[in-house]
């Protein structure tokens, strides 16, 4: 075992400052949001003015649509936003982003729920509960879009999907006013509120900001606001069968929700010029309290060999190419936290990958890293032995007593001494990992061969003597001898000199345990970006199931308890299939340093 102190998760408190620290810093200096007032829920600016000064210094949202399980790049999106909010004196809102009625689901929403706790956050704050679901503000958004059309800001397009679309022009060419650009207020109205009546089927209209087509921002040429979709929605049921364009729900949600600082990924960086047109409009008019807030965009997560892409996820789920959402190869949340992450470990992650303003990949080193570095400070040991042969002590009998077996104990942790002792006996017969013995040793090879000693950890020195071996040539039974007086922890026991020291379980007291061995999901490092299907590329070999003998104290545990297996790596006891009797163990990495050389 390595003898270099533990790392602790501890030590990086002190937090990197980056760009979006920097922008919250720079704006509690001046004040900038320092006379907002908050009307106790979200609301327009005559809610908010009614109520006292706002409590919070800063407000953040996270904003997940409804669709699917979380995924690892959500939980860097967490930790980012939940966590400047608490380092700052402010409130982070969870807010369900369900505007668009066709893809949620109320199984999801639960899911985010359990999620977002479990990584360790949480929305009540100052007796509120900051749990909100976009939806609820319909009502004000379909009166926002009123607005925009009194104002001439806003009308209705009749024309065709694709007349509209080859009008919007390209990069290089400016676009063409629609021959519906020029209506009036009035009959804009008019027509909007057919719209919302249900006097025209769908498709046969949107609802335009009126900004300007020839920008050279294709996203500020008269944006589509409000579409005709007769679809029953889970919150509002059919009482609409008009549904805003998320690019004008999103800031009306952060705008109701008095939110300081909104911060997405960088798809959104050319959508923010409409973010800002479409506040400073319903500024205006009054409609929603000021300063409005503000958009800022960061890299999302990309990491090596996993898919991030809730859609995706979902077609492996629905093709049962993994067991669920919570497969432990999944980069959800929960299948993450079933693999045996935890919310310390994503923390972590998350504090070291940062945040910046261009794209890259993450190594899945780095993850891995990051559950080590928190892991190794806090995990039991315990032996296993993943790929068993029976090693037998021929001399046993004449030396120690025939049927007699010998006490031997170990740290429940080599650096906290006040965890304990794990006990478990050494017979005449052991389990020991096949790959620790070699008929003809290979150069440098230390473990055994015959003629060679080696220690059983926590145990007595051997020497080999052979093996005897099946029809096939299959090793069936490893031999050595037992040296006297060579017990760890006994005195003169170190008196016998060996270059190595091996894994081992009795086989008396061993218990048998199903044995998970994951790897990664692809093949392939930068999956589903060459141009071939992303499920060619899946590792055909991810998981490979053994049986293998663990020590008896790991009979014991429960569902979602962790461990290290010297020499092998961390492992999980898994929290759906586990049980009294029937140990199941998934693992979740090696460690990081090779064993044995
Ligand atoms: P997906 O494409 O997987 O559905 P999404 O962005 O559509 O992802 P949302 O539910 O809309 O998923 O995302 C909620 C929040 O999580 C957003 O603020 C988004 O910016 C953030 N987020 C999503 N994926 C990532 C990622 N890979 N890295 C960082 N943040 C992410
Ligand atoms: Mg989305």
């Amino acid at each position: 075992m390595s003898s270099k102190p533990p790392i602790s998760a501890e030590k990086e408190t002190t937090k990197p400052s980056n760009f979006l620290r920097q922008i919250i810093e720079k704006d509690l200096a001046e004040g900038t949001y320092a006379s907002r007032h908050w009307g106790g829920s979200p609301g327009d600016a005559a809610h908010h003015a009614a109520g006292p000064a706002d409590p919070a210094r800063v407000r953040l949202r996270f904003p997940p649509e409804p669709n699917g399980y979380l995924h690892v790049g959500h939980a860097k999106s967490i930790c980012l936003n939940f966590g400047l909010a608490r380092d700052y004196g402010g409130v982070c809102h969870l807010r369900f982003d369900d505007t668009n009625p066709e893809k949620e689901d109320t199984e999801y929403v639960s899911g985010i729920i359990d999620a977002v706790k479990w990584l360790g956050f949480g929305w009540d704050n100052h007796g509120e509960t900051n749990l909100y679901q976009a939806s609820d503000y319909f009502d004000f958004m379909y009166r926002a879009a009123e607005y925009l059309i009194e104002t001439g800001h806003a009308y209705v397009d009749e024309q065709t999907a694709d007349e509209m679309r080859a009008n919007r022009g390209d990069f290089g060419h400016p676009g063409t006013d629609s021959p519906f650009r020029s209506r009036t207020p009035d009959e804009n109205l008019a027509r909007f509120r057919e719209m919302q009546g249900g006097k025209l089927p769908d498709g046969a209209a949107v609802l335009r900001a009126k900004i300007d087509m020839a920008s050279p921002n294709i996203n500020m040429r008269d944006p589509a606001i409000y579409r005709i979709r007769r679809a029953h929605h889970h919150n509002t049921g059919d009482k609409w069968c008009i549904y805003p364009m998320y690019t004008f729900a999103h800031p009306i949600e952060d705008a109701l929700e008095q939110i300081t600082h909104s911060i997405c990924t960088l798809e959104f960086e050319d959508q923010r010029p409409f973010y800002d047109w479409l506040l400073d409009r319903l500024c205006e008019g009054g409609l929603i309290a000021t300063p409005h807030p503000r958009q800022y965009e960061f890299a999302r997560l990309n990491l090596t060999y996993v898919l991030t892409s809730k859609r995706k996820l979902a077609q492996l789920v629905n093709e049962k190419r993994v067991s669920g959402w919570d497969d432990p190869r999944m980069p959800t949340i929960v299948g993450l936290r079933r693999r045996g992450y935890t919310p310390e470990a994503l923390q972590l992650f998350a504090e070291r990958i940062g945040v910046t303003k261009s794209d890259s990949w993450i190594d899945y080193s780095t993850l891995e890293g990051a559950l080590r570095d928190t892991l190794d400070p806090i995990a039991p040991r315990a032996m296993a032995v993943l790929d068993p042969v029976k090693l037998v002590l021929t001399n046993w009998d004449a030396v120690m007593g025939a049927n007699k077996l010998d006490e031997c104990s170990a740290p429940v942790h080599p650096h906290h001494p006040e965890l304990g002792k794990r006990n478990f006996k050494i017979g005449k017969e052991v389990w020991i990992e096949r790959t620790d013995f070699e008929e003809t040793p290979p150069k440098g090879f230390f473990r055994l061969f015959p003629g060679n000693k080696v220690r059983l950890k926590y145990g007595h020195v051997i020497e080999c003597t052979g093996c005897t071996k099946d029809a096939s040539g299959q090793v069936t039974e490893v031999l050595a001898t037992l040296i006297p007086d060579t017990k760890s922890g006994t005195p003169g026991s170190d008196a016998v000199k060996v270059k190595g020291v091996i894994t081992w379980v009795g086989v008396n007291d061993a218990v048998q345990a199903e044995v998970r061995l994951y790897d990664r999901l692809f093949s392939a490092p930068h999956p589903d970006t060459s141009g071939k299907d992303f499920l060619e590329e899946l590792n055909p070999n991810s998981l490979k199931t053994v049986t293998a003998y663990v020590e008896p104290s790991l009979a014991q545990g429960k569902g979602d308890d962790k461990f290290q297996f010297e020499r092998h790596g961390y492992f999980v006891a898994d929290r759906v299939d586990h049980a009294t009797g029937r140990p199941v163990f998934n693992r979740v990495t090696g460690l990081k340093d090779s064993w044995g050389k």
